[in-house]
């Protein structure tokens, strides 16, 4: 038996024989093309990205209506690459310049540009190299084998099988969807790769960086891929593949149970009704929310509408967007966030950024008060949207009351401008505010006094509070939900908002973390909004918990003088069995 490791991305155990996806090395061949040869050497180049282009539009026109919305935006990204002139048309320089061949000059012109894309300090966009990559290996494929295509056809019979691959283009990921796969393996990729992101909407275990995968596992070997650990047991002694069937039956079973749940109130033992939400970023995510039976939608993310494309959504096309929701959702609350980008949050469309350190820059409503022509569009979408259901309008990213006040002042403005027009609006939408910023927080009860409602986003809260770039791996590992910093803004904020008498919400990941539900619940946080997967597993613990005894619990943990003991307190109130019911 071998044990391997990597970074699991996506949970769940696999058990199940490997295929392994061998991708040819390919090998390049280098040539000076004599000069009256060079035009043809071009057209044979441009019949390559040509035949890239159609084989990938064919890709994104037959994506099987289940796939995962992300599948679609992931193919347009190679679209878009292999549309750039710097792939499309830099080669063409060298063919001419250099007389080199179509294959060497391409390659050439990607290695600079993986150069390029490696120096950026931004993981995502390093991750970028990825795509240029995958899409020019595409392309040599056609240019070697003109008559064929730019990827290895995949067998058909895949059914039950560990799929491992060196990595896993956007493209490979929807033809394996429907094949029923059990589980990815890549040698390569991390946290925000395709693999990971597409495993994780699928619902497959999946671990990415397993140096070497290729190489130690074979066609048919037994694997165990434990999703969670990031632990992959190749050809497993038949007592771990036992552990291991009883541990998927376990999850299995919870699985089931958790089902049993959709249509039961969120409601505690001792009779506190608790608002279950769901967090979305496009209207295709009303599938997930519909699945779990939602409550309704704690935060939409709308700069998702934004991103992959060059320009804004117009009035219209956002009004549809946020109509589209409400509708699906008669009666219960959608809470639409106005814009959130900037720092981790990139469109492609002309805006300004802060380039020294975005996350603490331009971002969210700081943008928007600047950028007020595109701000104003959206306000107006929003509320024209908010006669059609029960909207609430929320501000990202807020750090001083003028914020506010500025933002509540266009409102006012807009809605008196829909009212001389005689287009509907709701006039009492309530206007909350994100507690997003540890400023925000320290002064909630100020806040609190101009907003119908706070939601405290502890992803950006967290960051801001212990100084830790969110999406900087070197120091994920001071990222704490538990600091106790972080548990005295959050419990201030619910204060506040108690005191000021409106509602307050949580609508981070950690609102979706069964590791802290119960201490949450205890602190008086009534209102949960997450990714609708998580949904089921805390409306058990809701049904399983009673506030009247967390309260004291809760109180302890805010009294705790270290980490060890205030983890030891966390642990106790939530039960020895809890870990292993997550799992
Ligand atoms: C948050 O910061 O917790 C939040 C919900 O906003 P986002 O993750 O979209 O920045
Ligand atoms: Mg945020």
């Amino acid at each position: 038996m071998l044990a391997l490791h990597g970074k699991g991305v996506s949970n769940g155990i696999a058990i199940g024989r490997a295929y392994v996806l061998r991708r040819e090395r390919l090998k390049i061949p280098e040539y000076v093309v004599p000069a009256e040869l060079v035009e043809n050497e071009v057209r044979r180049f441009l019949t390559a990205v040509e035949s890239t282009r159609q084989e990938l539009s064919g890709i994104r026109d037959h994506i099987p209506p289940d796939a995962p919305v992300e599948a679609a935006s992931f193919i347009d990204t190679h679209l878009l690459i292999l549309n750039d002139t710097m792939v499309s048309e830099a080669p063409i320089k060298d063919i001419r310049g250099n007389q080199w061949n179509a294959e060497f000059a391409l390659k050439t012109q990607s290695d600079r540009l993986v150069a390029v894309f490696e120096a950026m300090e931004d993981p995502y966009l390093r991750n970028k190299k990825v795509d240029v990559t995958q899409v020019v290996e595409r392309v040599l494929r056609h240019l070697l084998n003109p008559d064929g295509r730019g990827d290895e056809p995949l067998p058909e019979e895949l059914e039950g099988r560990v799929v491992v691959a060196n990595d896993l283009a956007p493209a490979d990921t929807v033809a394996l969807k429907n094949k029923g796969i059990t589980a990815f393996i890549t040698n390569l990729g991390g946290p925000i790769s395709h693999t990971a992101i597409l495993s994780r909407s699928l619902g497959i275990p999946a671990i990415v960086a397993v140096h070497g995968a290729t190489r130690y596992i074979d066609n048919d070997d037994e694997l165990i891929v434990d999703g969670k650990r990031g632990v992959l047991f190749v050809a497993p002694d038949r007592i771990v593949v036992a552990e291991y069937e009883k541990r998927a039956r376990k999850i299995a079973r919870l699985q089931h149970e958790l089902e049993a749940l959709r249509t039961s109130e969120a409601v505690t033992r001792d009779g506190i009704a608790v608002q279950l939400l769901a967090n979305i970023e496009l209207p295709e995510d009303m599938a997930g929310v519909h699945q779990v039976l939602a409550g309704g939608i704690g935060l939409y993310r709308t700069e998702f509408l934004f991103m992959n494309r060059k320009t804004p959504p117009d009035e219209e096309e956002q009004f549809a967007a946020y109509v589209k929701v409400i509708r699906e959702l008669p009666g219960r609350p959608v809470t639409i966030r106005t814009l959130d980008l900037g720092a981790d949050k990139r469109a492609d469309i002309d805006l300004p950024t802060t380039a020294v350190n975005p996350a603490l820059g331009l971002r969210a409503v700081r943008l928007c008060l600047q950028e007020l022509a595109l701000f104003k569009v959206q306000l107006r979408a929003i509320l024209r949207a908010s006669a059609f259901g029960n909207v609430r309008l929320m501000i990202p990213m807020l750090s001083n009351l003028d914020e506010i006040s500025r933002v509540v002042e266009l409102v006012r403005e807009i809605q008196e401008e829909l009212r001389r027009n005689g287009i509907g609006f709701d006039a009492n939408i309530p206007i909350g505010g994100m507690i997003e910023v540890p400023a925000a927080a320290v002064s909630a009860d100020l806040f609190a006094a101009h907003l119908d409602f706070l939601s405290i986003g502890t992803n950006d809260l967290i960051q801001y509070t212990l100084a830790i770039d969110r999406v900087d791996d070197t120091v994920n590992y001071l990222y704490d939900p538990l600091h106790p910093s972080v548990l005295r803004l959050i419990a201030m904020t619910i204060d506040a908002a108690d005191k000021q008498g409106i509602p307050v919400a949580m609508c981070g990941e950690m609102a979706g973390d069964t590791r802290y539900t119960r201490l949450l619940l205890g602190l008086g946080l009534r209102e949960f909004s997450m990714h609708p997967s998580a949904l089921l597993e805390i409306k058990k613990i809701v049904r399983e918990s009673s506030v009247a005894d967390l309260k004291n619990h809760s109180a302890q943990v805010m009294g705790a003088r270290d980490a060890r003991t205030l983890q030891a307190l966390v642990d106790h109130m939530n039960g020895d069995g809890d870990q292993a019911a997550g799992e």
